[in-house]
């Protein structure tokens, strides 16, 4: 991983601060797609139980043991018990005897189980099957409530975040809980590159207005994992790497914040 920028977890672990994500990748589709990124250059891989191809990406990860792999508990799978075993699960479907992030996936508040999920989490940190552990759509209170019940802070909180939504409050919570942010549909789900402020500094700096944007995200210390199937895209996300945006570019991307920009559920309610 050298020159590949990491962030210090709060478990004393590093991540690295590019990922690629696997969400929409269909399970036959996923070792190409994950040998590909893996080809580029990227070190951390994120996928799902629910996104159903966690044996492609496994497949697609191969022998590279040192890649950074992530997945998520899903809603159904939430309680102790159920974790434990769900977990057992992703782990058979990856052919791995550990993950290096497994995640609750949303907290879904009204079937409050997420204490007990969290718990299970701890115990499989505990036994060696996920080296880090962290949540995902989780809310102010929802982190608060993890960490006074059980005393441990989720290393990383994924959640929707690209520049026409950019949970700047959250954000503040993170950093005082010593919790990495991590940017899901980091892109706006394709659409993130329109906005005129990405198309002009894509010109300035010539750049891929995706690199753009993902650079946006690296520079405020945030861990973006775009999602793609084309290796064009693949690269053109990788650049986000080779160059730095100025204070000026990176305040007029800023000032793209909607209040309204949310693209995904709303972890309030989402309990699906
Ligand atoms: P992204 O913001 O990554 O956007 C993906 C879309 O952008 C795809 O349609 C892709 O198309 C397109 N795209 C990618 N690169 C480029 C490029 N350089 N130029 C033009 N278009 C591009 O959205 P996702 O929703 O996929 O989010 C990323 C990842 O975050 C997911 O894959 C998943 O791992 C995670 N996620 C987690 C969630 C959670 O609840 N925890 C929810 C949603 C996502 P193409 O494939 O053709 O390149």
């Amino acid at each position: 991983m050298t020159d590949y920028p990491t962030l210090p977890l709060n478990d004393g672990r590093q991540i690295p601060q590019l990922g690629f994500g696997t969400w929409q990748i269909e399970e036959e589709n996923a070792p190409k797609a994950v040998k590909t990124a893996i080809d580029v250059g990227y070190w951390l891989i994120d996928t799902a139980a629910i996104y159903g191809n966690e044996r492609g990406v496994g497949e697609g990860i191969g022998d590279w043991s040192d890649i950074f792999l992530q997945t998520k508990i899903w809603n159904d799978s939430q309680g102790y018990d159920r974790t434990l075993k769900a977990a057992e699960k992703c782990l058979g479907r990856l052919g791995r005897d550990h993950v290096d992030m497994l995640l609750i996936h949303w907290p879904c508040p009204d079937k409050d189980l997420y204490v007990d999920t969290w718990k299970a989490l701890i115990e499989l940190r505990d036994q060696g099957k996920a080296k880090s552990i962290g949540v995902s759509n989780f809310r102010e209170e929802d982190l608060k409530r993890i960490a006074d019940e059980t005393g441990v802070v989720p290393a990383l909180n994924q959640v929707e975040l690209h520049p026409s939504f950019q949970q700047r409050d959250l954000r503040a919570v993170h950093k005082e809980m010593g919790i990495i942010t991590q940017s899901w549909s980091p892109l706006g789900q394709g659409g993130g590159m329109d906005a005129d402020a990405i198309q002009q500094i894509a010109g300035e700096t010539g750049q891929p207005a995706s690199a753009v944007v993902l650079r946006w995200h690296i520079q405020h210390g945030l861990v973006p994992i775009p999602k793609s199937t084309s290796r064009d895209h693949v690269e053109q996300n990788f650049a986000a790497l080779s160059f730095e945006l100025s204070d000026d570019q990176m305040t007029r991307i800023d000032a793209l914040d909607e209040a309204d920009g949310r693209l995904g559920p709303d972890p309030a309610k989402f309990n699906g």
